[in-house]
């Protein structure tokens, strides 16, 4: 107990709160989904929030109780958006299943979580059925659709006593991809969700407000679609839920018929709506903002999104461990000092700027203190009240003793506040004691016309320990050879960076949409350079 203490209210943090809140204060705007198989799917908060309380009835009902996890599996849809309010608003906690994770995965981050309930959509029904015996908690299916989760919830009662929760209490349960070894589970909290949406609906940072028409493309079962559920909620913004299609043609009708204002989503997403719009010479009407994050955002997406289409990027870094946002690039008048072509550079090349909630430094090999001159590059901690601490069911500390979460990451940070990723500490080319950035080699190759997608990764040499390998996916019917992305880099980076072998392949993609280094290394694991 403090000596002297404040003596205001001790009101716990409670993810219901926020969508009790917009059910009053913007009862009537919009939660619109489109469905396989089914009508667009139209309702708003009041609506949403009536269904709610119907589910946490409906799951109550099945003996959930405080405490219990519930898994989904399913796509961005009204009724996945409903279970990320029941769920934790009844106290129990929501464990996101990732459907595109491999089956071992899967049923591994299922039985981890220890879950009781599994709801999922109809075209993973599949994937449920086949994985089912391997299943060693769960008591319930219940699939998402008018015929199953519909039909249980029609009745129930449209209020829900809300219990009052400990706002530390568990809320969502996300497991990293387990890129290296067995996923890992982050379990945000009630406290850690609300602080998170507050701030990222902030002018610095998303910048949401009523009449925003928000349309996540990010999927929610990654880190939570970046919070958006929440920040979008606490801001009275309308839903438009794409469903499973995240193709270019899907999301511009979408965009069209709502008139949608902002989107999100990692990059790969974005070169498919790019590709769409260039294809059909549309446009993206009332779009305004795009939030691109996940991996780092090549510049010439950034540059075609705002000079040829006037829509605003924003790049985000974050990751599962931070509820995920970290940084999110906004400009500062402090820019203003710059020319107009460094200014550039800073907001269209940097993952983005500190925001408030997130402490970040960069250290060197021994752990001490980097300078933030933009050029000094370390490795990238973090803390602050939605970094986790702990993973789910471990007893050691994630953390070092004051608390600074070590990313994985390599960084730089300017004297503007904005941070750069150089690389993942596991990707970063070592060629004869210096490091070479998969990330910047990457950039500049996927600049390059007719290149799609541009993956680089360290092949190990005799002589330099590390080369680099780059791999180009080309859009379709593009006119390239090696010889063109050669002289491309050629000109553009150091003669030690250039690969030493250039290959036409398609890129795999990890379960998260990042290009999949992992397989790459196996693929070419006897490749001699
Ligand atoms: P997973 O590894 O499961 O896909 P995360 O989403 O947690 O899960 O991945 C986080 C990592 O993604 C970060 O540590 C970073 O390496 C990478 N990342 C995220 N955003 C960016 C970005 N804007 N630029 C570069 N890398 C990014």
């Amino acid at each position: 107990m403090s000596p002297y203490p404040g003596l205001m209210q001790h009101a716990q943090l409670s993810i219901i709160d926020i969508l009790r809140f917009a059910a009053v204060a913007h009862g009537t705007r919009e939660i619109v989904s489109k469905l396989i198989g089914e009508p667009i799917w139209r309702s708003d908060y009041a609506g949403t929030f009536a269904r709610v309380a119907q589910a946490a009835h409906m799951l109550t009902a099945l003996g959930v109780a405080q405490g219990d996890r519930v898994s989904s599996l399913a796509w961005n849809t009204h009724r996945h958006f409903e279970l990320f309010y029941a769920v934790p608003g009844m106290g129990a906690v929501l464990h996101t299943a990732n459907p595109r994770l491999p089956d071992e995965h899967l049923v591994y981050t299922i039985n981890h979580a220890g879950s009781r309930v599994l709801s999922y959509d109809a075209n993973l029904e599949e994937i449920v059925e086949r994985l089912k015996p391997q299943f060693t908690t769960i008591e319930h299916f219940i699939a998402l659709t008018a015929g199953d989760y519909d039909a249980r919830i029609a009745g129930a009662p449209t209020i829900f006593g809300w219990p009052r929760l400990e706002e530390n209490s568990g809320a969502f349960l996300c497991y990293t991809s387990g890129t290296t070894g067995d996923p890992k589970g982050a379990l945000y909290s009630h406290r850690s969700v609300v602080l998170h949406a507050l701030a990222a609906g902030l002018p610095g940072a998303l910048n949401f407000s009523a009449f925003d028409v928000i349309m996540p493309c990010q999927s929610l079962y990654h880190a939570t679609a970046w919070g958006l559920p929440f920040a979008g909620a606490i801001n009275g913004s309308k839903f438009v839920f794409p469903g499973e299609r995240l193709d270019g043609a899907n999301l511009q009708q979408l965009i069209e018929t709502e008139q949608v204002t902002f989107s999100g989503g990692v990059p790969t997403i974005w070169t498919m709506y790019l590709t769409h719009l260039d294809q059909t010479g549309g446009t993206p009407g009332s779009l305004q903002r795009v939030i691109i994050g996940g991996s780092a955002v090549p510049r010439a997406m950034a540059e075609t999104f705002e000079r040829r289409y006037g829509v605003k990027v924003q790049q985000i870094w974050g990751m599962t461990e931070t509820s995920p946002l970290g940084v999110v690039s906004t400009p500062t008048p402090a820019l203003e000092t710059l020319g107009e072509e460094e200014a550039a550079e800073v907001i269209w090349t940097r993952q983005g700027r500190m925001m408030f909630g997130i402490e970040m430094r960069i250290v060197d090999e021994d752990g001490a203190d980097l300078q933030h001159d933009g050029e000094q590059s370390g490795a990238l901690h973090v803390r602050g009240p939605w970094v986790l601490s702990r993973y789910f069911r471990t007893d050691e500390l994630a953390t070092d003793a004051d608390s600074w979460f070590d990313t994985g990451d390599i960084a730089t940070i300017d004297r503007f506040g904005f941070m750069r990723i150089t690389d993942r500490k596991k990707d970063v080319i070592k060629s004869g004691g210096e490091w070479i950035s998969s990330i910047d080699l990457e950039n500049v190759a996927v600049a390059c016309p007719g290149v799609k997608i541009a993956a680089v990764v360290g092949i190990p040499h005799p002589k330099w320990e590390e080369r680099p390998l780059l791999l180009i996916e080309a859009h379709d019917n593009a006119d390239i050879d090696e010889h063109i992305i050669a002289d491309w880099l050629a000109e553009r980076v150091v003669r030690w960076w250039m690969p030493d072998r250039i290959i036409f392949e398609s890129i795999p993609l990890t379960a998260t949409g990042k290009i999949d280094k992992k397989i790459i290394r196996e693929r070419h694991a006897n490749l001699l350079l």
